[in-house]
């Protein structure tokens, strides 16, 4: 087993404690309180990070207001657009440092690392281009009086976003939210994961770097309960933007209620995976095991249901043991691991009990279904594959956010449909077919946020992404996003 080294500027960051960033000032938490960052390939610790409470929120908060009306709102689009084109160019000459961090404090692979931290500067090259893009229009009004009147409307800054973010991509969450509401000219205050703050202190950093004013971005690290859920219910923030569980985004939606903050929720998922009977096997079996595998099965649009035509079960069952069992589970720092750990002790005792309360229900565990034998420290756990012939077992039903598939067998289509879309999530589902009529007629009848045919999580900044039912409220990315982080204002005039 070899690892990677550590670039000097990742050593330089762990070994001083991260701070918070408030009002373009790094600082302790008013408390002094830090809580310790965790390697879940080690289970070492990593280094501490600063842990905020209500005071260091209102602090962010305040900032942010203060940075609103003041220099930041003076900024021309043209500017805005400038600030993040050199976000852009620092997060690509620093990509090796920041995918670094992401694998240590999450644990994937180097490999998918660097793809996080090469697409993130993707993303906000995407929302530079934006600030001199969002127009208003101009309306024929018909009012009764016949007055000739004149109507437009103004798209504005909806004002201070709290931007609350989980830890299966530390950066890219970071990115999503930051990118679209710095180019419409909001302020953010920013609060990662406790499970990942790191590559967000980087990030920062850069930020600070790129010459964004005091307070326009703030960070605020600190645990969910303590930092997260004063910042959602604080009433100097405008919008909340949150990925993550759908229990959290629930007790988010209820603390918007007090001052009526817009909302926007990306959550949880159980997205359904087709296999017809005509597509080509092979490339489908691929696409579900990198489907459900991909980061270890920490991925909101995990295909975690995989619905295979009976007339090609049984060849799609073997495809499926043959990827999973090609996975080499080790370290993200080694470049030859595909699988890393799970992010941490409460996610690992989560998957196990999934895959015990699998048994129990009576599915027919294929492959894997335990911890790898080699591996005598981490969060590590086998990609796991079920059969589960009644479709009753709560593995085909809850979403498990660990590299556990449930395969489920159909034979007619319109009756499939039906299942795929019993489900409280609708986020992503895919069909694998080479018939053009069924593809685009199954992709109309399915209840989800994205759709890929012959594909499976592809995201694109210029598409929106977002969920149908309990997996979310409103879309990210595109120009759905933009909609998002401003107010529309009508503007009448009489020109009687
Ligand atoms: P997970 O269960 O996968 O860790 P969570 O939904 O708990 O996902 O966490 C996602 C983000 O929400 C994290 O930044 C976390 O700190 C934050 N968070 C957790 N609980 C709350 C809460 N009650 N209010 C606001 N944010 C929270």
């Amino acid at each position: 087993m070899s690892q990677i080294q550590l670039l000097p500027a990742v050593q330089a960051l762990l070994s001083q404690p991260g701070r918070l960033f408030l009002g373009g000032t790094w600082q302790d938490a008013a408390s002094g309180r830090r809580f310790v960052v965790e390697n879940p390939a080690t289970e070492c610790a990593l280094t501490e990070v600063a842990e905020g409470d209500a005071r260091d929120v209102d602090t962010a908060v305040d900032a942010a207001r203060t940075a609103f009306n003041g220099e930041w709102a003076r900024q021309s689009p043209a500017q805005r657009g400038l600030l993040l084109l050199r976000l852009a160019e620092l997060l690509d000459q620093h990509r090796e440092e920041l995918a670094q961090l992401i694998t240590l404090e999450n644990g994937k692979p180097i490999a998918n690392a660097r793809g996080e931290a090469a697409s993130a500067a993707n993303i906000v090259r995407y929302f530079a281009g934006w600030p001199t893009k969002i127009e208003g229009s101009t309306l024929p009004v018909s009012p009764a009086s016949g007055a000739p009147m004149l109507n437009y409307t103004l798209r504005e800054p909806v004002g201070v976003c709290a931007l609350i973010v989980p830890w299966n991509f530390p950066l890219t969450m970071c990115v999503w939210k930051l990118g679209p509401a710095l180019a419409t000219g909001c302020v953010a205050v920013l609060k990662p994961a406790e499970q990942t703050p790191l590559v967000a202190i980087r990030l920062v950093q850069l930020i600070e770097a790129a010459g964004f004013p005091p307070g326009v971005v703030n960070l605020i690290t600190g645990l969910g309960a303590a930092t997260g859920a004063p910042l959602a219910q604080h009433p100097g923030v405008d919008k909340i933007a949150f990925t993550g569980s759908t229990q959290v985004g629930r007790l988010i939606a209820q603390g918007a209620t007090s001052n009526m903050k817009k909302v926007s929720l990306e959550l949880g998922g159980k997205s359904p995976n087709i296999i017809l009977p005509d597509a080509d096997i092979v490339r489908a079996a691929k696409g579900a095991a990198d489907g459900i595998f991909y980061n270890q099965g920490q991925v909101c649009t995990a295909g975690s249901r995989l619905y295979v035509h009976a007339s090609v079960l049984d060849q799609v069952l073997e495809e499926l043991r043959r990827h999973a069992n090609a996975h080499v589970l080790g370290p993200g720092l080694d470049p030859s691991s595909s699988m890393g750990p799970l992010v941490s002790a409460r996610q690992l005792s989560t998957v196990s009990g999934y895959l015990q309360r699998g048994l129990e229900e009576g599915a027919e565990l294929i492959c894997g279904g335990g911890r790898p034998a080699h591996l005598e420290r981490g969060h590590f756990i086998e990609p796991s594959v079920f059969l589960d012939r009644a479709e009753r077992a709560c593995i085909a039903r809850e979403e498990i956010f660990g590299p556990v598939l449930t395969v489920m067998s159909w034979t007619d289509i319109d009756e499939l449909v039906l299942r795929a879309n019993d489900s409280p999530y609708g986020l992503a589902a895919g069909l694998w077919t080479r018939d053009l009529r069924s593809a685009h007629r199954v992709a109309a009848q399915l209840k989800a946020g994205s759709v890929w045919i012959n594909c499976w999580n592809v995201v694109d900044p210029a598409s929106p992404f977002g969920g149908y039912k309990q997996s979310g409220w409103g879309r990210e990315m595109g120009k759905n996003v933009i909609d998002a982080y401003t107010e529309t204002k009508s503007v009448f005039v009489d020109l009687a």
